[in-house]
């Protein structure tokens, strides 16, 4: 049985990246500073390059892959949550290229904001942490 919480709406904060700033560390550090530990995020803009990951369920290991060219963030989605007492982001994202070719992946620091517009959303409820989870060996929620 799926284990689930219940959220209220919070207050949402938005607004645009800076360019040249890592796009992961840009929007954990806006956690940070506004003290946002339950919250999801989304985005939309341009990176000049990206670096995503796949999580290799065989090894239980993330295999990392870099794409350097200019890239549209066509959605950016991801939550909020907590490890190691710290506001943790985890978002995959959709790129697109010049031909609308569509890449896509676990994102990693090492992806380049061109522009982006973001939009992180507050949740009002029980704090999940994440826990090593032996199943699958992924820092999951702890519930
Ligand atoms: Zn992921």
């Amino acid at each position: 049985m799926a284990k689930m919480e219940k959220y209220g709406p919070g207050r949402v904060v938005m607004g645009r990246l800076d360019h040249g700033a890592d796009l992961l560390e840009e929007i954990t550090g806006i956690c940070r500073k506004e003290g946002i530990r339950m919250g999801r995020v989304e985005a939309i803009g341009a990176v000049s390059g990206a670096r995503l990951g796949f999580y290799k369920q065989e090894t239980r290991e993330y295999r990392f892959f870099s794409i350097d060219q200019p890239l549209e963030i066509l959605k950016l989605a991801g939550n909020i949550s907590i490890k190691d007492g710290e506001p943790m982001v985890h978002a995959h994202v959709v790129l697109g290229d010049k031909d609308g070719k569509a890449f896509g992946g676990h994102l990693a620091p090492g992806t380049t904001v061109f522009a982006c517009e973001c939009m992180i959303e507050f949740l009002e409820g029980p704090v999940l942490e994440r826990k090593s989870d032996r199943e699958t060996g992924l820092p999951l929620w702890d519930m």
